[in-house]
């Protein structure tokens, strides 16, 4: 929560000159955390001096470092605003503007490639702006009850653990997938509790084709119960409609690690099995030695040439990553394959993206995400810290440090990754021969 120590820390700063302000240390000695604000950021304070003004008018640009920010910047409120990047920047304009040394409603903002981009606050950003911050003063007085609500962006969140303990405690609706802080916000003054939606008569709120609820229709809401009583009976899996899954003797379960801030795809990796026996089962890997192109095209080059020598596999991925980076690759290293080849490859009957399968399906969990869905099926990941965030960061111990250690780590998390996806195929399976 906010520590007005930290605050002081980091506004004493900038007046003497420093030229950036950094979440965790400045010149290696002082603290100086400004992680009340949400994230690794850096500040670069710019000065200009504007017909002699003095104090001399800045501005500040904020670098994204390390990993998103969240969106809740660690005070969560009931009303579905958003606080992420551009709240952030219009805080610390705020706070130059305040002490009479802002340029104006601007700041600047580095994006995944380095790149700075100009970021203006018009009138209805600013009130917005200005709203969510009266909003946050309320919640920091106790005058406003604050309240999580589970979303994509929770699992990066600094806040995630305490977050979460408090949605669990809460039986909070948001557990309840795709439902949502803005349908749950909607739906809260009627229903509370996953257990309290499983259990409504919904009949009370339809109106037509439509429910009492803004921007929820009878069957989402219909389908949201079924979901909120399947989550709370524990409910196994089942298919919402017959599927149809190769048979091919040969399967490979493919996938790939890469740095989303610098785009290098670093390791390609693929489980193959024989007969659908688990026993047969063995790991191959394309893996860069160092993030630059040449050795991430060799990588991309040997990957892309086992993927298309095996005509008699099937091939399964999760979600439509692999193809979309696939394609990017092409691109970028046209003498491997064109992007035409990638799209025969990725939407041919062999190749099959598995997220696709499970949305004709129901599961008694929160969200879908392979780990979610396997760990539910049994499936453990050897690495106690499993993400593709953790991934990242071995990659680059790897490859700045020579750890062979972090090297052998980011192969067997890839690797554990491809079984949990024939762990949730079989799975699904299951629910097939159940139908
Ligand atoms: S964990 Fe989720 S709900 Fe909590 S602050 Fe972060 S983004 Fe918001």
């Amino acid at each position: 929560m906010l520590d007005w120590k930290y605050y002081k820390l980091t506004s004493d700063l900038y007046p003497r000159s420093k030229p950036s302000i950094c979440a965790g240390t400045q010149d290696g000695k002082t603290q100086i955390h400004i992680a009340w604000l949400g994230g690794p950021d850096k500040l670069m304070v710019l000065e200009h001096v504007v017909n002699g003004s003095n104090p001399p008018q800045q501005e500040w640009r904020l670098a994204r470092l390390a990993q998103p920010a969240p969106s809740g910047a660690g005070v969560v409120l009931t009303s579905p605003i958003v606080i992420r990047q551009n709240g952030k920047l219009a805080l610390y304009t705020d706070i130059l503007e305040r002490k009479g040394m802002s340029v104006g409603r601007h700041g600047f903002i580095w994006d995944s490639h380095g790149r700075e981009v100009r970021y203006d606050f018009n009138n209805r950003m600013w009130e917005k702006y200005l709203a969510a911050l009266e909003e946050v003063r309320t919640a920091l007085a106790g005058k406003q009850t604050t309240m999580p609500g589970a979303s994509g962006n929770c699992k990066q969140c600094v806040w995630y653990s305490y977050c979460d303990g408090e949605l669990l405690k809460n039986d909070d609706l948001t557990l309840v997938r795709e439902l949502g802080v803005t349908k749950r916000n909607e739906m809260y003054p009627h229903i509370k509790t996953v257990a309290e939606l499983a259990s409504a008569n919904i009949d009370q709120f339809k109106s037509g084709k439509r429910t009492v609820f803004r921007g929820l229709g009878w069957d989402t809401l219909v389908k949201l119960q079924e979901r909120a009583k399947r989550f709370n009976a524990k409910t196994p899996p089942s298919l919402t409609e017959p599927i149809k899954l190769p048979v091919n003797r040969r399967e490979l379960f493919f996938d790939i690690e890469d740095d989303t801030f610098s785009g290098v795809c670093y390791l390609h990796g693929f489980v193959e099995r024989m007969n659908h026996d688990n026993s047969t089962e063995r790991y191959v890997s394309f893996i860069a030695n160092t993030p630059n192109a040449k050795d991430e095209e060799q990588a991309f080059r040997e990957a892309w040439e086992f993927l298309a020598n095996a005509t008699d596999a099937v091939v399964y991925y999760y979600s439509h990553h692999e193809r979309t980076t696939y394609i990017k690759l092409s691109a970028k290293y046209p003498t491997v394959c064109s992007e035409a080849d990638v799209k025969k490859l990725f939407d041919s009957d062999r190749t099959i993206d598995l997220l696709k399968i499970v949305g004709r399906s129901e599961w008694p969990t929160r969200d879908t995400s392979i780990k979610t869905l396997a760990k539910f099926a049994g499936f453990r990941w050897r690495d106690p810290h499993p993400s593709g965030a953790a991934s990242m960061e071995w990659f680059r111990q790897w490859v700045d440090g020579g750890s062979v250690d972090a090297k052998n780590r980011i192969l067997d998390y890839n690797e554990d990754d491809c079984r949990a996806t024939r762990v949730v195929l079989d799975e699904i399976r299951k629910m097939s021969s159940r139908l």
